[in-house]
């Protein structure tokens, strides 16, 4: 895993979550004046979750380059093996292998889910 390939994909993946929020906002204004008022709480409730799903994307970037920096990003974070590069590259953020996250969705970010490190030791975050 080139690490400084993989910090170059989260900044851009960062940034296109920053782009969609700001064109979700600014259509949302337009959608002030669309004289179709009865779909504007309807896309009210689209944006709403569209800008929820980017902040939580985001913050499974900035957990990611928490990763990259401490040395255990591509570490299944259940399981602790190595999480296979077709899915990281699929999916950058991903905290998983493919197998564990069949089980259960990823844990948020913050989750005191990592009890153990890949060779066992406590980490100390
Ligand atoms: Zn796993």
């Amino acid at each position: 895993m080139d690490r400084d390939e993989t910090l170059r994909r989260l900044d851009q993946l960062a940034a296109q979550f920053d782009e969609m929020v700001d064109a979700s906002v600014s259509s949302n204004a337009d959608d002030e004046h669309d004289p179709e008022g009865s779909t504007i709480a309807f896309e009210r409730s689209q944006l709403d979750a569209l800008i929820r799903q980017a902040r939580q994307h985001l913050d499974e970037v900035d957990a990611a380059a928490d990763r990259i920096t401490d040395g255990t990003y591509g570490a299944c974070q259940t399981c602790g093996r190595p999480i296979p590069v077709e899915r990281l590259e699929a999916r950058p953020v991903a905290r998983t292998c493919i197998g564990c996250a069949a089980v259960r969705p990823a844990a948020p970010a913050g989750s005191h889910i990592r009890t153990h490190g890949r060779d066992g030791t406590v980490p100390s975050a």
